[in-house]
């Protein structure tokens, strides 16, 4: 890591690799000869249409979307996803949705406004330190689709399975999307704000199977609509260009580092290292149960919240920051994305090692 940077350990938006940090840097004032940086480039321009273009291509090889689904670059964040999934797929009918977080209940509180909410499970009553079973899942015959989000970035639980329903899967993977292979087939949409683990914030990704889309409410915007956006390729207005020439740079990296397999292994082995050294703990203790566990934000606690408050403060001293949790859930949650370098989780463990001799 270069000597003035930290270690970054925010849920987002979060740490992006520093090699597509340096190249953006090298590329800022003159694009390959077009004399100009992407951020000052018409969307419609035949440089960045090939920017686009490419950066849609790598997505699909790397992901390996199937031809019946559509790749789009939308705005909005995750937060718009929340009201454009049931206006383009309720059809005024029933949804199913497993609240297992904040962001899925978010969802399925707007889902309500066009239609019926079903919740197939709430994990609420336990503070969401778990993911449901499969035979948990209460799922109504008529939906129009199941509801779930894969990685819960507050509270640090993560879907060790896809949900084998009837209705067309809709997944927010914002927090875990490029982190592990995934069948795409399996999913009528799937959708991720860049800000966690792709790019910079301003980009949404939304991968939908096009034999989804035509079915909006009559009155969605038609900067919501699916259908639309397909038609437009998501050229409908001005896309958020920066964010797609960023994402092809970590899409790049990524490739480098051995693809989402590459990508898998790693997280694995990063969060292996932090929950071994917090199982171990005896001032800390984790938030999830064991087989819920995230590997891309771990929540855990003293217990104590000035003591809490204590750790934040002396890891940020040794360059470690953005440790707390978030408000909903207080204590501590490192987010341990893909651009986290095994170093930074090293630096972590030795610095909650050394806490704990002082404090035990
Ligand atoms: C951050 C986050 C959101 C909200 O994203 P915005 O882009 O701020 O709307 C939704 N879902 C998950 C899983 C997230 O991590």
């Amino acid at each position: 890591m270069t000597e003035d940077r930290v270690y970054n350990f925010s849920a987002g938006p979060s740490i992006l690799p520093e090699e597509v940090l340096r190249r953006a840097k090298a590329e800022i004032m003159n694009y390959h000869g077009s004399g100009m940086s992407v951020m000052e480039m018409s969307h419609r321009s035949p440089v960045f249409s090939e920017i686009f273009q490419d950066t849609k291509a790598k997505l699909r090889s790397l992901l390996r979307v199937p031809e019946t689904h559509e790749i789009l670059f939308l705005q909005g964040g995750a937060t718009l996803q929340f009201a454009a999934i049931p206006m383009n797929l309720m059809e005024g009918g029933t949804a199913d949705y497993a609240v297992t977080g904040n962001f899925s209940k978010k969802a399925a509180k707007e889902a309500e406004k066009y239609g019926t909410v079903h919740i197939a499970y709430d994990t609420g009553d336990t503070g969401h330190d778990r993911i449901p079973t499969q035979e948990e899942l209460q799922l109504s015959p008529e939906a129009k689709y199941f509801y779930y989000c894969a990685n819960n970035t507050i509270y640090g639980t993560e879907w060790q399975y896809v949900p084998e329903t009837k209705a067309p899967l809709v997944c927010d993977m914002s927090s875990d999307i490029l982190s592990r292979p995934v069948e795409v087939s399996r999913f009528g949409l799937i959708y991720a704000g860049a800000q966690k683990n792709m790019a910079p914030a301003g980009l949404t990704v939304v991968i939908v199977d096009k034999a989804l889309a035509g079915r909006e409410l009559p009155f969605t915007p038609q900067i919501m609509s699916y259908e639309t956006m397909i038609q437009n390729d998501s050229l409908l207005n001005t896309p958020p260009c920066w964010c797609i020439y960023m994402l092809s740079l970590v899409l790049d990296w990524l490739k480098e580092q051995g693809g989402v397999e590459g990508m898998e292994q790693l997280k694995r082995e990063r969060a292996k290292r932090l929950y071994d050294c917090l199982e171990e703990s005896r001032l800390f203790r984790l938030h999830a149960q064991p087989g819920s566990r995230s590997d891309m934000n771990v929540t855990f606690r003293t217990g104590d919240a000035d003591l809490d408050a204590a750790f934040i403060r002396y890891a940020a001293e040794k360059g470690l920051v953005n440790l707390k949790g978030h408000k909903v859930a207080g204590g501590m949650r490192a987010s341990l994305y893909n651009a986290m370098p095994m170093e930074g989780v090293d630096a972590l463990v030795n610095t909650i090692k050394e806490f704990e001799r002082k404090h035990v």
